[in-house]
């Protein structure tokens, strides 16, 4: 007897971000290779498919393509109990990212060699609950591993100007980044750089040091947020731009990116080193678009990351170049930055959410002892959102034309962007036919508060906690498989996610 079962899932609605557009739109899904075989402009109805064909029509929540996360710290093996691929990943889910590409650094060993590559893959086996790209990072010495690197798969490189924060992932210095441009000149692949630096003593002499920020040791107290945001000034990320910058001739067809951008004044060092023909990119971070100084309580070190998150003034500014330049802007990416830590070493006071006993109480609430990092991963959408409502009065009205630009804003820079950045492009970041079907159904107006439950990252810490977001996750699906609903949580018992190593092209 034939078994009669169906060969394709269709989803439809009224509202979905298709090439970049917002149309209405039916997609047609092959559950044979999880991919996306045809797409149409209207809703077409279920009675046009065959009789078994699983079909919802999600009007008028927005078909979105599944958000791939180009920054995010997993950190397993060898620190999981900060983060690992099952709970990061199930975070990602929540949150309607389908695809993370996890940091070098934060894991021991660090992909830094490809038997460190080996071991993340190892660690990573069964699972992951969305799909995982790794990057591969330089470290001083590294950078005969490199090629070997491009060929196992990894999404691009990144490496630190400044103290990374652990002891297997030293800064590279101008030398060290010579030789990584001399060998991924050619190779199919990204250079990013964490973009701080100590400017050098030499740029700290002369008449240039009575108006530019120095180094400066703490100067007040260790609690205040204030006294850390002085301490990490908007010239360590300029000086470290314009270190990356004076190399990049080395190299003129590697493309480079910053990421986490956080200082307002990069911004036109970068857009004219673009004028220039340099290829060189940047990403900000959900945080730096929705946390401002201003709003840090003294001792909340959930809110410590670096770059910090910086003045009220400094947020408007990076809003304003993602608005404005829309083509031709410097920032092309928004991610996470996910990087979490035990409670304990997040040393946060007990009047904080997130506090835990047996940390050292004595450096409770100190900025400069706690870890820095900021925990996020699948709430980048309702953050940004949120953010986006406020600051252009969006309506839930279908018509509101600045939601239809909002919502293809947002597939922009977390979907098709992120997807292009680390190679992904020919089959995520958008809904088109032979595309894998990840897809994000997002409820656009629906209300809701952070809290533990909603936090499906390993350690419930994070600045946003408590906080009312708008636009709510309502599915999740990858390569055509229903894989989270907010209504029912997962659908499966085991983790379908694949890791990505095809090598670049
Ligand atoms: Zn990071």
């Amino acid at each position: 007897m034939a078994t009669n079962l169906p060969s394709i899932a269709v989803v439809a609605s009224s509202r979905a971000v298709i090439s970049g557009r917002l149309t209405s739109a039916t997609v047609v899904i092959s559950l044979t290779t999880g991919k996306i075989t045809a797409v149409f402009d209207s809703v077409i109805p279920a009675s046009e498919f065959p009789v078994n064909t699983p079909y919802t029509d999600y009007s008028p929540h927005v078909l979105l393509p599944g958000l791939v996360d180009a920054h995010v710290h997993l950190n397993e093996p060898g620190r999981t109990e900060w983060e690992g691929f099952y709970t990061g990943t199930q975070a990602a889910a929540f949150g309607g990212v389908t695809t993370v590409i996890d940091m070098p650094l934060n894991a021991i060993p660090p992909t830094t060699t490809v038997n460190g590559l080996k071991e993340k893959i190892q660690a990573a086996q069964g699972k992951c609950w969305v799909d995982v790209g790794f990057y591969g990072g330089i470290i001083p010495g590294n950078a005969g591993e490199l090629k070997a690197l491009v060929q196992e798969g990894v999404r691009g490189f990144k490496g630190f100007l400044i103290d990374s924060g652990v002891d297997e992932f030293p800064a590279v210095g101008r030398e060290d980044i010579k030789k990584v441009m001399a060998e991924l000149a050619d190779e199919p692949t990204t250079l990013m750089f964490h973009a701080e630096m100590v400017p050098p003593i030499t740029a700290s002499v002369g008449d240039e040091v009575q108006t530019s920020d120095a180094p400066a040791d703490p100067a007040g107290p260790l609690e205040a947020y204030a006294t850390f945001l002085a301490s990490r000034p908007s010239s360590f990320e300029t000086c470290a731009i314009e270190s990356i910058l004076s190399l990049a001739h080395l190299a003129p067809n590697l493309p480079l990116h910053i990421v986490h951008l956080s200082a307002m004044e990069a911004i036109p060092l970068l857009r004219e080193a673009r004028a220039n023909g340099v290829k060189i990119t940047a990403e900000t971070c959900f945080h730096y678009l929705s946390l401002a100084a201003e709003e840090v309580r003294d001792g909340d070190t959930r809110h410590k990351c670096c770059p910090p998150i910086r003045s009220k003034l400094n947020q408007d500014s990076l809003w304003e170049e993602l608005e404005k330049h829309t083509g031709d802007g410097v920032i092309k990416t928004v991610v996470s930055d996910h990087s979490p830590c035990t409670p304990d070493l997040k040393m946060l006071p007990a009047h904080v959410p997130g506090h835990c006993t047996g940390g050292k109480e004595e450096e409770s609430g100190n900025f400069f002892s706690a870890w820095g990092g900021i925990s996020s991963v699948g709430l980048g959408l309702p953050i940004l959102w949120t953010d986006l409502s406020r600051r252009k009065g969006l309506t839930s009205s279908p018509e509101d034309e600045n939601t239809k630009n909002a919502l293809q804003d947002v597939v922009r820079l977390c979907c098709a962007n992120t997807a292009a950045q680390v190679g992904l492009q020919s089959h995520k970041g958008d809904l088109v036919v032979g595309f894998d079907a990840d897809i994000c159904v997002f409820d656009d107006s629906a209300e809701w508060t952070v809290e533990p439950s909603t936090m499906l990252f390993r350690n419930k810490c994070s600045p946003y906690q408590g906080r009312t977001l708008r636009g709510m996750v309502r599915e999740t699906w990858l390569r055509g498989e229903r894989i989270f609903s907010r209504d029912q949580g997962f659908h499966s018992q085991s983790p379908h996610g694949k890791l990505l190593l095809e090598k670049r092209v």
